[in-house]
């Protein structure tokens, strides 16, 4: 034990859901400075924890020691730590969780973060001519024709994995290089006008922090933009960060950077298995690669050449995560451009509220791209009027006939409807009644082909019953319609046009997105039938008509967003429409025909939908003209939600100035799911600072509520949801 020399103490961050770090002590011989992944003892459990901090202990309490230290040279660098406890300080997110969502599974784990470069290869001079080669080899072998590559680009060119292409080594057909030859970029573009103006705006910029919106439909050239500045990025010697929403749009992003700069990206997203996650994470944290693509997470991915971070569809709500750690990713990537004075540039056809008033007050520059008739217009749009007319499976008369007509004219079709199964409700037609699930506030979805009752909040699963539980009759109806259905329909009404459904269920197998995307981008698929899954980035160029089915849900709800969040789907969905020879069409059915925001879209302008919206958000003091914090809580127990938030708003008011206001507490829009009834509280303030300054102490507050432990509670900053 040590004799009057103080023990050097470390503070670690632990995967636990609790807001602050650990104590512990280095033995002799150990050093873990800042960013280090050490083992330590927890309770009764063993953990991968973050060394935050080091100093001498101030007293000579016995502590428990770190076990081990896992990595010889910090695994965080000081601005990869200080951007990771931004997002835990600012979403009042436990810091150990934090830590643990910036790394890949295997290095929470502790696996080694040891990388070195993978091998360049090229042909043997004196390579035999193979006799017969798979289609893989032979396309390795083409793609080694213009000089050596690296093993990572020899794989992504060729499909080869690594032994396959080790196999081709023992054929003598390819040997090792000193060193990949140069790429060979693809040409660019001629840029459009309102491209090249983008370019030298975002270009003379680089090297300093600055945020810009990039405003155009799909089609309008935004990612020629954003590869044009990454070019000049990386000839400075720079990397690039491209955040996609989701994993379907990965790839084309992918193939649009090899194309274009000749490179192979690194890629990170939720479908690699965990070997490819961390050995891309590990790459772009070596610098080896000079850009990376990811979707929500990536945003923490270490980069120590960092210069320009793209988040695309930057409108985006899969950006903020919804569970856990309840963190935008588009707010943490605004934040680390800031930290490490790059551009940041935002990408959308239908641009978030938030980013609009960045730009009226001055603090985003907006580059418009035009795109074919003005920038973000919607093709001719018609609101199709339900009220009283018969629909066949969910569609009316005049829907069906706009069909016809574009489909014999050689047009594609898109029918979106954002709800998947057959039928979004099963009832007994004898008496009435309705299959709800018994563990939440909702109806059950009658999945047909695999004849199973589904819960789509909480997961739950049932056969359908044999009989009504109420009358004994077996007189059930399916009713209102879901994607299966009308995929069903519509392939024995427009019998000879193939019909394609992409939505949650139809993709769950790995490729199978990716196959479907493709099957209707290709004009092969005439029909297509999806959820919002279909609404998202995608190229369709045969494209001429989309009935959306459905336009009320969006217009009826408690949620503010709602409206702001059903006028992007359409503008995103319609604007696929007609890029095509043939004039683009949408056609939006509704009850309610009169609506005024239905009659914004109909003229077609999503900026002049945008300003409307924002103008009341500022009549009402809704973001973004005030700032949220809504606190939830749930139990198995009816009354003890309200109960504990009208006790944490008691505090809060003590606590926070006299400008947040604290509403008072209601239960949740779904006030019970999964068994567990739910409430929330809601604090609004015009300022940030008053309600983040406020935050900690009352964070430690709640956590000492007479029943903090009895049920679970969670913080939501800047809530996307309500
Ligand atoms: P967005 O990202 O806005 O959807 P893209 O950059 O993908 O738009 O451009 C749409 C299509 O138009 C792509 O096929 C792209 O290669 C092409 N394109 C973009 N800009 C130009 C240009 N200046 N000249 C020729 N083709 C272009
Ligand atoms: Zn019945
Ligand atoms: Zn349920």
């Amino acid at each position: 034990m040590s004799t009057g020399e103080s023990s050097r103490t470390v503070q670690v961050a632990v995967p636990t859901p609790l807001y602050r770090c650990f104590d512990y002590d280095l033995s002799a011989g150990q050093s873990a400075p800042p960013g280090t992944r050490v083992q330590v003892p927890f309770g009764r459990r063993r953990l991968v924890g973050v060394v935050t901090s080091q100093d001498a202990a101030a007293d000579q309490r016995p502590r428990k020691c770190v076990e081990a230290v896992l990595d010889d040279t910090p695994i965080f660098g000081a601005e990869d730590r200080a951007l990771i406890e931004w997002t835990a300080r600012y979403f009042a997110a436990p810091i150990g969780e934090v830590y643990s969502l910036a790394l890949p599974v295997r290095l929470r784990a502790g696996q080694s973060a040891a990388w070195s470069a993978p091998q360049a290869w090229r042909l043997r001079d004196d390579h035999p001519t193979p006799a017969r080669l798979g289609r893989r080899q032979q396309a390795a072998l083409d793609a080694l024709r213009d000089g050596a590559l690296g093993e990572d680009e020899l794989r992504a060119r060729s499909g080869l994995d690594r032994r396959g292409v080790e196999r081709l080594s023992a054929l003598k057909l390819i040997t090792a290089a000193e060193d990949a030859s140069p790429a060979a970029a693809g040409t660019a573009a001629r840029l459009s006008d309102a491209q090249a103006a983008a370019v030298a705006s975002l270009t003379a910029r680089l090297g300093q922090f600055s945020a810009s919106l990039v405003d155009g439909v799909t089609g309008s050239g935004k990612t020629e933009v954003y590869l044009a500045v990454a070019a000049e990025v990386i000839a400075r010697g720079g990397q690039v960060l491209v955040l996609v929403p989701e994993i379907g749009l990965v790839n084309s992003m992918a193939d649009r950077v090899r194309a274009r700069l000749g490179r192979s990206p690194r890629v990170l997203h939720s479908g690699l298995s965990d070997g490819e996650r961390a050995e891309q994470w590990l790459a772009a944290r070596a610098g080896a690669a000079d850009v990376v693509i990811a979707t929500r997470s990536g945003v923490f991915v270490p980069m120590p050449r960092l210069g320009l971070i793209v988040v695309d569809e930057e409108h985006d709500g899969s950006y903020k995560q919804e569970d856990g750690c309840r963190y935008s990713a588009r707010a943490v990537a605004v934040w680390r451009a800031r930290q490490r004075a790059i551009p940041i540039v935002l990408g959308s056809a239908t641009p978030s509220l938030e980013s609009l008033q960045l730009v009226q007050a001055g603090q985003c520059e907006r580059l418009v791209l035009p795109g074919r008739a003005g920038a973000a217009v919607l093709p001719s749009v018609r609101l199709v009027d339900v009220r009283a007319h018969q629909l066949e499976h969910g569609l009316c008369h005049e829907s069906l006939t706009a069909m016809t007509e574009h489909l014999q004219a050689g047009g594609q079709v898109l029918v979106f409807l954002n709800r998947r199964g057959y039928a979004p409700a099963v009832l007994c037609h004898s008496c009435g009644w309705v299959a709800d699930c018994h563990r939440c506030d909702a109806h059950l979805t009658l999945h047909r082909a695999r004849n199973r009752l589904c819960c789509h909040h909480c997961g739950l699963e049932a056969a359908p019953p044999d009989r009504c539980p109420d009358c004994g009759d077996r007189n059930f109806v399916g009713a209102g319609a879901g994607t299966e259905r009308l995929e069903h329909a519509l392939a024995r009404r427009f019998a000879g046009f193939p019909v394609l459904r992409i939505d949650r269920d139809t993709t769950r197998r790995v490729g199978e997105l990716d196959a479907r995307l493709a099957r209707a981008a290709s004009g092969e698929a005439r029909i297509l039938v999806g959820t919002q899954m279909l609404a998202k980035g995608h190229n369709f160029p045969n494209l001429s008509l989309v009935v959306i089915v459905d336009a009320d849900q969006g217009l009826f709800s408690a949620d503010f967003r709602a409206g702001e969040r059903m006028a992007q789907g359409i503008f995103q969905v319609g604007g696929r429409a007609g890029r095509a020879q043939r004039a683009g069409e949408v056609l939006i059915q509704t009850h309610h025909p009169d609506h005024p925001l239905l009659q914004q879209l109909v003229r077609g302008d999503y900026g002049g939908f945008a300003r409307m919206a924002l103008a009341e958000r500022h009549e009402t003091a809704l973001p973004p003209a005030s700032h949220l914090v809504l606190l939830r809580a749930e139990s198995t127990d009816t009354d003890r939600p309200l109960e504990w938030l009208r006790e944490a708003a008691t505090v809060g008011r003590q606590l926070f100035h006299d400008s947040v206001s604290i509403w008072d507490p209601t239960p949740a829009p779904m006030a019970r799911r999964a068994g567990r009834h739910r409430a929330q509280l809601l604090l609004e303030c015009a300022r940030r600072a008053p309600l983040q300054s406020g935050l900690p102490a009352w964070i430690e507050a709640l956590a000492n509520l007479r029943n903090s432990r009895k049920l679970r509670w969670s913080l939501d900053v800047d809530p996307q949801s309500m």
